[in-house]
């Protein structure tokens, strides 16, 4: 990659770490702590991820929060396909992250079996701050990722 190439996918990466639109797919009582760390408190948007969209084709960042049943898999994975591109997903708290204490037939035993993942918070439910740090977490990850730069790509 040139250095000119790389300042500027330093900078996409810079510009799409602080302007991440979340979609919350929130199903059970992980969601009450998720609110807490939305809310003013703790407060998302001081990390440039505020903007909260109950649309996913206008969102890039997917926060499945709860359990997750498997007679509510292809609603999560459809979801996921109407994102736009480049999207991220968390997993919000130990159901949405391995099933929890759900060990059963009905329950999705992580949603990382049908979706890619790519940050886990743990915790049941986990506290607003190991939310927060899970959210910077996905920031490091995005600013050192090889940007999806598409223009260039069609080019070249
Ligand atoms: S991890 Fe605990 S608090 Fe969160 S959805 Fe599962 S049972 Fe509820």
């Amino acid at each position: 990659m040139s250095r000119n190439a790389s300042a500027f996918n330093s900078v996409l990466g810079w510009a799409r770490k602080f302007s991440l639109f979340h979609y919350p797919f929130v199903t059970a009582c992980c969601g009450m702590e998720y609110m807490s760390a939305a809310c003013a408190h703790f407060d998302l948007d001081r990390f440039g991820a505020g903007w909260t969209r109950f649309s996913p084709r206008q969102a890039d960042l997917l926060i499945v929060v709860g359990t997750v049943t498997e007679k509510l898999t292809p609603v999560l994975q459809t979801v996921y396909r109407q994102m736009v591109d480049p999207k991220w997903v968390i997993a919000f708290g130990a159901c949405a992250v391995s099933g929890g204490i759900y060990d059963n037939y009905a329950v999705l035993q992580g949603i990382d079996t049908v979706i890619p993942v790519d940050v886990y918070i743990p915790g049941g439910p986990p506290r607003p701050e190991t939310v927060l740090d899970g959210l910077i977490k996905l920031q490091e990850k995005i600013q050192k990722q090889d940007q999806d730069w598409r223009w260039r790509k069609r080019r070249s």
